[in-house]
């Protein structure tokens, strides 16, 4: 069993780590929210108080952060010139690639393996050990952190180099929140049509419509009980992340040339979505803005 350090323990973060905890690994947890951290305590963790208190004795340091600016403030401002060569660096949250890659840059030239390490899978996803995750980075790298990412996830795929998750996990966004839109839409429609919702769930759950933003976060209450429409769309993954990654995805789609003009559509309306005042709710509650418009 391994010591970690455990850096963001969020939405996603806290569920990640308590599977980890579960395994028997020992955990040193820090958060800028105390009640996040104070959670983790009761479970077995035990509190960094900062982030270079989560590196003493850590054999991995894991990062679950919002942003790429959180992240390159932990790794090249906060803990730049403390983390030991034999560290292995997982950072799981989704930002640009050029902020991953400064961080890969300026790591691996301590001889530091670095890997990012973006999921999916949503809150159930983590909470239930069953994350998809996107690493980019060396082989070596990524065969050290087998062991972590199997107790977290289920699909653990390897996708190239220094950035390179990252690059997956913002094609994969860009192609959920399109998808969210038409399952939404496809619910609205069929409200005015008179088409029972849960109908539409069985006939679209097992057709050609069948896709994971209806069958396991389907953005109507009712056919998928753990949903966050059962909980008045309180996230899971809130719309505000959503936008980001969209940006994301649009920033880099201007960087190399693609044209992506669904994403931008999709952008705009996520958009609308935050500005109206959504964006804490979860993504999918974007079912609201577009059954009443
Ligand atoms: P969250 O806001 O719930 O958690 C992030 C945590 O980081 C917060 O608790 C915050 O206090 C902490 N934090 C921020 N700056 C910090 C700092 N400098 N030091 C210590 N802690 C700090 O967000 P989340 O939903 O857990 O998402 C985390 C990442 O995972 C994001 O990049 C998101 O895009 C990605 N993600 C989220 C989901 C989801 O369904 N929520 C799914 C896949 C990927």
């Amino acid at each position: 069993m391994a010591n970690i350090g455990f850096i963001g323990v969020g939405n996603m973060g806290a569920p990640m780590a308590r599977n980890l905890l579960q395994a028997g690994h020992g955990l040193v947890v820090h958060d800028l929210n105390k009640d996040a951290v104070e959670e983790l305590v009761r479970q077995g963790a035990r509190d960094g108080q900062s982030a270079r208190g989560c590196l003493p004795d850590s054999e991995v340091l894991i990062t679950m952060l919002p942003a790429g600016e959180h992240v390159r403030v932990i790794y090249l401002e906060e803990l730049a010139g403390h983390i030991e060569p034999s560290t292995l660096v997982v950072d799981c949250s989704t930002i640009d690639v050029a902020s991953a890659q400064s961080v890969h840059e300026a790591l691996g030239k301590l001889d530091i393996d670095v890997l990012d390490a973006p999921v999916s899978g949503g809150i159930m996803g983590a909470a239930a050990g069953t994350l998809a995750f996107m690493v980019g980075g060396s082989e070596t790298a990524f065969r050290r952190a087998r062991p972590y990412l199997d107790v977290m996830g289920a699909n653990i795929i390897h996708t190239g180099g220094p950035g390179m998750g990252q690059a997956a996990k913002i094609c994969n966004n860009m192609m959920l929140a399109i998808e969210m839109l038409g399952v939404c839409e496809g619910f609205a429609l069929a409200d005015r049509l008179g088409l029972a919702r849960q109908t539409l769930f069985d006939v679209a759950s097992k057709a050609s419509s069948q896709c994971w933003a209806l069958t396991s976060y389907c953005p109507v209450p009712g056919p998928v009980p753990g949903s966050p429409a059962n909980s008045d769309y309180a996230p899971g993954f809130t719309a505000a992340m959503m936008l980001k990654d969209l940006r994301l995805s649009q920033g880099a789609a201007a960087e190399c040339g693609a044209s992506t003009r669904a994403g931008a559509l999709a952008t705009e309306l996520f958009q609308a979505f935050n500005d109206a005042g959504g964006s804490e709710r979860d993504f999918s509650g974007i079912f609201k803005m577009l059954s009443d418009a």
